[in-house]
């Protein structure tokens, strides 16, 4: 061995050229390694959780496997990161206005891009029902798309408009879409539209999901930072109407939508009567339920923050955190507990463990037609 050494070592001692070939192997070895790994970033997801988290997610085995494929082909998303939080505008917490639009209402927009909260981290998503007041609906809402983006006043994350692949009924009048005997058929209908709007359009950076009606054309600027600031999973506002009292010459306000209750005695008796398919929709005589209801609890002199706890809600101004709906509450367009919609995803939603809050004293106003 020592005789080998010496030999190999008077070798170079004579030709040193010839040590040139191992060093540039070891050169092109150490650089292949290194751009490898160092590309390896270029993996890494937009919203980058790992930079906190470094080690789980940093497998440089992955680049090996993804030098031929498109860059950011795999993204990382760490939800434990994923703050929901009642700081969330300090934290830049993303918001998803989900809104179905079976008619566009100018007041809704100016209303939604008046909103305070960094429109950076709000992303909209619109589905419109495939009749011609969708037709109608989504001309308008892209026309005002248009003339926004020219005067560069479109400043909202992402926008994405999905066409309903299931059905709508035809007329949509106020006292067509409100007889009782067409509830079940509306509102399942509406819970199909709800359902495909979340699935699609949560992200992997969604904290909040906002509820917002077509025709909710009147909310405080500081709608998002109000009713994310009380860090409920779930959370309705009040929605009322303003109107025209001729009894006392003026304007005044009125309750609108009565899906925001509180479990009753005799609402638990009427389910119990029913057949499994039947479900209790809330707001008809035709079945009195007596449940008390949000709309009702509305003091003009108290606590705007006042939280009452609801088993049902409506749709108009809702917001519930992005981990209710991960965690599966959607809107059962079939009887669940005998409610449907919005009322059966609160139900949902308890079922799975979260709470469901109201704030009574919270207005926002809903069109007059
Ligand atoms: P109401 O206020 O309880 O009478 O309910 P609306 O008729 O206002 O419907 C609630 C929301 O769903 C509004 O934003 C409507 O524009 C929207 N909407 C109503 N019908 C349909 C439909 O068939 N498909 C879709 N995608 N949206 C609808
Ligand atoms: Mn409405």
């Amino acid at each position: 061995m020592v005789h080998y050494k010496n030999s190999y070592i008077n070798y170079i001692r004579r030709r040193p050229l010839a040590l040139l070939a191992p060093i540039t192997l070891l050169v092109i070895i150490y650089f292949y390694f290194f751009s490898t790994a160092s590309s390896s970033s270029s993996t890494k997801p937009k919203y980058s959780y790992n930079k906190k988290s470094k080690g789980w997610f940093n497998n440089n085995k992955d680049s090996v496997i993804l030098k031929n494929l498109p860059k950011n082909h795999i993204k990382h998303y760490d939800l434990n990161k994923l703050t929901i939080s009642k700081d969330a505008l300090a934290k830049k917490e993303e918001v998803l206005i989900l809104t179905p639009m079976s008619k566009f209402l100018p007041e809704y927009w100016e209303n939604l891009n008046k909103l305070t909260y960094d429109h950076s981290l709000i992303s909209l998503g619109f589905i419109f029902p495939r009749n011609n007041d969708g037709d109608e609906a989504l001309k308008n809402l892209e026309s005002y798309l248009k003339i926004a983006k020219a005067n560069n006043k479109l400043n909202f994350k992402k926008i994405t408009l999905l066409r309903q692949d299931s059905n709508s009924l035809t007329s949509q009048l106020e006292k067509d879409r409100h007889a009782f005997k067409v509830q079940k058929e509306r509102r399942s209908m509406m819970a199909l539209a709800r359902n495909s709007l979340v699935f699609t359009c949560l992200d992997p950076s969604t904290s909040w999901v906002l509820w917002l009606d077509a025709d909710i054309v009147e909310t405080s600027p500081n709608l998002i930072q109000d009713l994310t600031s009380h860090d409920k999973a779930v959370l309705s506002a009040n929605v009322y109407q303003r109107f025209f009292d001729d009894k006392i010459n003026a304007e005044s306000i009125r309750p609108y939508d009565f899906n925001n209750w509180v479990e009753s005695e005799e609402g638990l008796k009427i389910a119990k009567g029913l057949a499994d398919d039947e479900i209790i929709v809330e707001g008809y005589a035709e079945m009195a339920t007596y449940r008390p209801l949000m709309a009702h609890f509305y003091d003009a002199n108290g606590d705007k923050n006042t939280e009452m706890a609801l088993d049902g809600v409506g749709g108009g101004a809702v917001l519930v955190k992005a981990d209710v709906h991960r965690d599966g509450a959607m809107f059962p367009s079939f009887p669940f507990y005998h409610l449907i919609e919005t009322e059966g995803f609160a139900k949902m939603a308890k079922r799975l463990g979260y709470e469901v809050f109201g704030l009574p004293n919270y207005l926002v106003f809903h069109h007059n037609e």
